[in-house]
């Protein structure tokens, strides 16, 4: 991996620690951060972590670790489904469950 990807990527992490950090306290310095990491994965054209990725609208860079920044439902037709809806700009993100059902009979 090239080194500034490495950078940008440990510069992602510690932006969402600090935006988990204040989210509650701060969410307006934890929006910033969340823009930062949106601005940063773009320039250098890095994925953000998954573990981040689902903390973190793609749109506008709400970290959702704001309390009542998200809405979720979970959806049953056809396939199952979670959907998130950030409350800030309106994007839906879809995370099928398939996988972690699996996963889940896996572990039992
Ligand atoms: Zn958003």
């Amino acid at each position: 991996m090239r080194d500034y990807r490495r950078i940008a990527l440990d510069r992602i992490a510690r932006l969402m620690e600090f935006a988990k950090r204040h989210a509650v306290e701060r969410p307006e310095l934890a929006r910033e951060a969340g823009k930062l990491v949106l601005r940063i994965a773009r320039k250098a054209r890095v994925r953000i972590p998954i573990r981040y990725k689902r903390f973190i609208c793609r749109k506008c860079g709400t970290p959702f670790y704001i309390p009542g920044s998200f809405t979720v439902r979970v959806r049953d037709r056809r396939s199952t489904h979670v959907v998130i809806r950030c409350k800030t700009c309106g994007y839906i993100k879809r995370i099928p469950a398939i996988r972690e059902k699996r996963a889940k009979s896996k572990t039992k």
